[in-house]
């Protein structure tokens, strides 16, 4: 296979206090063509990620002092600026990511979007609240920012996933070093740097390379004070365990298995066939809420399956650029390989595949990694399938009998990011809701949206640690403070001037 390079460099450097700095690099492929070098991204090593964080951690003091309006008035600028690189960013996403072009606009330009929302957040952090006060008292209590902020970034939704962790921490007033994936970095980093300029020297730091190195020196760095990071919960468990080492306060956002449960008082109209289609098969099925299993009431059940895979069998898949194709390739190998692999054990134990879809070019459909979209039926309702993220465009769909059955099975799994109940009776759906143990449940609705940036986001048991997304983000990256001014002391326990009864 030949191998091309674009002419054009696309760079994903380290940037320490607005300098970028030369360092080896690593290729960036397209996933819609093997052969193709997209551009490259440093390989930032343990002595970068100490330069970043010293550099961040130099600028701490002075950014904190600024105060949330003018912090905001900052951010809104550079908001307007990234505004304007969407279009051309969006390509450059979909050539190293993957996804079709509509959806990187819509990553891509959620850096503006997200910065400009939360600089709308700024009075919430003016001032201190009064708890209470009275002639001897008065107690004051207000959040502030904690230091160094280490954002740690998956390949799926790099642009927006990166911002929902910055945004916040930005406007509260820290300062942040980003790991971008090495699987989308350029996009991200020409997004970041931009940003790195409109702010003060060392507000923004990017330390692209592997996990394994540059990751795991951000998240034991003693002058990282919070580690906020997206991604599977493989690698969650090891950011928690390394950032035990001076007790960092950690956000995790991580992986999904989320169910769908079609009651009995749903309606199969061709509108829940379609957002069901749409909610599994976004970004290729590479959405941590994205839909992952399909419980089916057994009255509904074969209406269903039948509606639900002619109207998969619309997809086009092919390159993200092109726009005919509704579904773009899979990321990387790696994700080929795991849903590959997936899809051939479960057929192996006995249950119907059924691939649907359309390739949009057959020739060079094996020069990326396009997988057409499955279905699943007839399967045992713990098959792997079922139990684990799978992230691609498969998904498995699952009669039940009784409603309480479904609950279980929708419960019966290590995550609990999102779910969604599909019914026309909707105090009935939010009943069951209330009995799903996940973060987010969406009624007759389930897909990319359904969890807007004011909506307090995470995951239950296994799917994450604390929420994002709004007020919740801002109360995460921030620590609440009790300033208690005492005018008269007398009366308080304790043996007296020299010491404290603890
Ligand atoms: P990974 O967990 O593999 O990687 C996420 C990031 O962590 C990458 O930047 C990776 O670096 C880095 N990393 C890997 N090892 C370490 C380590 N030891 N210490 C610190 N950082 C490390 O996830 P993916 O990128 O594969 O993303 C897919 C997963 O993310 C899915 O499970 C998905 O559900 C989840 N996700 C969750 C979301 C949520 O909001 N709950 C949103 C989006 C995705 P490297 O560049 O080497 O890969």
């Amino acid at each position: 296979m030949t191998t091309t390079r674009d002419t054009r460099a696309h760079l994903a450097p380290v940037l320490v206090a607005g300098r970028a700095r030369p360092a080896p690099g690593a290729p960036v492929h397209n996933p819609a063509r093997h052969g193709e070098i997209v551009g490259e991204h440093a390989l930032a090593t343990e002595s970068d990620v100490d330069d970043a964080v010293r550099a961040a951690h130099a600028a701490f003091g002075r950014w904190a002092r600024l105060g949330p309006h003018e912090r905001a008035r900052l951010l809104r600028g550079a908001a307007d600026e990234l505004g304007g690189l969407t279009a051309e960013l969006a390509m450059l996403l979909t050539r190293e990511q993957g996804k079709v072009l509509w959806e990187s606009r819509v990553d891509v330009g959620g850096a503006a979007y997200i910065l400009g929302y939360y600089a709308g957040l700024a009075g919430e952090l003016d001032g201190d609240r009064i708890l209470r006060e009275d002639e001897r008292v008065t107690v004051h209590v207000g959040r502030r920012p904690m230091g160094v902020t280490g954002v740690i970034v998956p390949w799926n939704s790099p642009v927006y996933l990166c911002f929902l962790g910055i945004a916040p921490a930005l406007l509260a007033g820290n300062t942040v070093v980003v790991k971008p994936s090495e699987f989308a970095p350029l996009a991200l980093g020409e997004v970041l740097a931009t940003l790195a300029r409109r702010l003060p020297e060392g507000v923004v730091n990017v330390v692209p390379g592997t996990g394994a190195e540059a990751g795991d020196a951000l998240v034991r760095h003693p002058l990282v004070r919070k580690v906020f990071f997206t991604g599977s919960t493989g690698t969650g468990r090891q950011v928690l365990a390394g950032a035990a080492g001076n007790l960092k306060n950690v956000s995790l956002e991580l992986g999904g298995n989320d169910p769908a449960l079609v009651l009995e008082s749903a309606r199969v109209t061709d509108t829940l066939v379609r957002e069901l289609v749409r909610g599994v098969y976004g970004n290729t099925g590479q959405v941590c809420f994205n839909v992952k299993r399909i419980y089916v009431h057994r009255s509904r059940y074969d209406d269903f399956t039948d509606r639900y895979r002619a109207a998969a069998d619309e997809i086009v898949v092919g390159d993200g650029l092109d726009p005919r194709s509704t579904m773009g390739p899979l990321n990387n190998r790696d994700q080929f390989d795991k849903v590959t692999g997936l899809i051939d054990r479960t057929r192996a134990a006995g249950a119907t595949v059924h691939e649907l879809g359309r390739k949009l070019d057959a020739g060079s459909f094996g020069d990326g990694y396009f997988l057409l979209p499955h279905v699943v039926t007839d399967l045992d309702p713990n098959a792997e399938l079922v139990t684990d993220e799978q992230f691609g465009p498969v998904v498995p769909i699952l009669p039940f009998d009784d409603e309480d059955d479904a609950v279980d099975m929708a419960n019966a799994t290590e995550f609990g990011l999102g779910a969604s109940v599909w019914s026309e009776d909707r105090d009935h759906a939010l009943d069951v809701a209330r009995r799903i143990q996940s973060g987010s449940v969406f009624l007759n609705v389930h897909r990319v949206g359904a969890s807007a940036v004011d909506m307090p986001f995470g995951g239950f048991k296994g799917s994450g640690i604390g929420r994002g997304h709004g007020i919740a983000a801002l109360e995460a990256c921030t620590e609440p403070q009790t300033i208690a001014d005492w005018r008269d002391v007398s009366g308080l326990p304790g043996p007296g001037p020299a010491g404290d009864a603890r």
